[in-house]
């Protein structure tokens, strides 16, 4: 007999069933997909968080004060505890100033957690809560339902591209209101990256390498002409204000001046090329290179509230996407957030010190 039911093997779950092992409990690990790691495994995996709390809270300022100090002043001693179970580090830094983290390589990342864990059941999805043992929510979110994008986010949501893993559907969101939880600040919010419009065909192992990230240096407009500046380094404002455009398009117009222009480790050039080179419609114009992006939906920002301790209802724990009040109002690291609150809600749920 297990001594609790975790729902979900991406970061999340996990890091929850892994930090339960550790603990000498017995998870039980369901996931719905015949795999495990959920949006953790297609990611870029980097795990960060802001250099300075001040300038997090500032950021996603809606957001659950608690919670974020807790995801700060935790992240760095659990990212050494992914490296102890043997997560492979690709770098040590993210590439931007205003954050520190580590990259880690997402497909050893996914098997060294799942080794900790104790293994994983596989096609198996939690519908309903288990009864007189403790449950840890950890189903990505809903960004992989149109019909509660529709519902929450935006009446777009039909034309949106889903850049994530298809599993998180709200299954954690719609048990957990039904045990009694409540929602967080910002169910209408995600965290969306422009990617090339159709007919651009797009695999998952491409998820990262075709995301169009140069708001900044284009001219931004919907399909109406109307234009929209980048206001955030994240370009988070940009892809929530393109998933509310008709069709959730937007075009990409680059000065030639300006394809040289380097974001992390490509040129604005390369990103639009590959967009081509996918099937997305280009305009090369004398002067301009102009490229149709959709919105791709990554993650769900918003979800069940929960306290310090990860509860969401009585037995019932939220972690990952499945908790909301983190980045909300901003932008934040989807997988810290589920490595810490994946590790305190396995404590929590074990009665163990946070
Ligand atoms: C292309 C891409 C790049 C990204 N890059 C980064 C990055 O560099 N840094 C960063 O911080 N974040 C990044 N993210 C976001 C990050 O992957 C997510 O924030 C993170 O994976 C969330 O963790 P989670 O455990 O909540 O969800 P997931 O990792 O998605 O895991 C949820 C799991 O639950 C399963 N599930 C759903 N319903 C049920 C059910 N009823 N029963 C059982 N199982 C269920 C799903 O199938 C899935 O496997 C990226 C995401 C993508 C797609």
């Amino acid at each position: 007999m297990a001594d609790l039911v975790v729902a979900g093997a991406g970061m999340a779950g996990l890091a929850a069933a892994a930090e339960a092992r550790r603990l000498g409990a017995e998870p039980l690990v369901l996931e719905k997909l015949s795999r495990p790691g959920g949006s953790m495994r297609l990611s870029s995996g980097v795990v960060w968080r802001h250099r300075e709390l001040e300038r997090f809270l500032a950021e996603c300022s809606d957001g659950d004060e608690r919670l974020q100090r807790l995801l700060f002043e935790r992240l760095d001693e659990d990212m050494g505890w992914l490296e102890s179970l043997g997560a492979l580090v690709l770098e040590r830094e993210t590439g931007n100033p205003l954050t520190s983290g580590t990259r880690f390589d997402p497909a050893g990342l996914t098997d060294a957690l799942v080794e900790a864990a104790g293994g994983v059941r596989l096609d198996d999805a939690l519908l309903e809560p288990a009864a007189d043992i403790p449950l840890i929510l950890a189903t990505g979110g809903f960004g992989a339902s149109r019909e509660l994008l529709r519902k929450h986010v935006t009446p777009e949501a039909d034309h949106a591209f889903l850049r994530a893993a298809p599993g998180s559907t709200g299954d954690g969101l719609r048990i957990g209101l039904a045990a009694g939880a409540a929602t967080s600040a910002g169910l209408d919010q995600v965290y969306a990256r422009a990617m090339p419009a159709p007919p651009a065909r797009i695999c998952e192992e491409d998820l990262v390498r075709l995301s169009q990230l140069y708001a900044r240096h284009a001219d931004v407009t919907n399909e109406r002409g109307e234009r929209y500046e980048a206001a955030t380094w994240s370009e988070i404002d940009v892809a929530q204000w393109q998933l509310r455009q008709p069709g959730a398009r937007a075009w990409f117009a680059v000065p030639a001046e300006r394809l040289g222009e380097r974001v992390r480790e490509r040129s604005v050039g390369e990103m639009m090329d590959a967009a081509e080179e996918a099937g997305a419609p280009v305009r090369r114009e004398e002067d301009h290179v102009i490229v149709e992006t959709v919105a791709g939906v990554t993650t769900t920002l918003g979800g069940l509230a929960i306290d310090e301790h990860a509860l969401a209802a009585p037995g019932v724990f939220a972690c990952g996407a499945d908790a909301g009040g983190i980045a909300t109002g901003g932008y934040a690291s989807g997988l810290a957030a589920a490595l810490v609150f994946g590790r305190i809600a396995a404590r929590a749920a074990l009665g163990e010190a946070p």
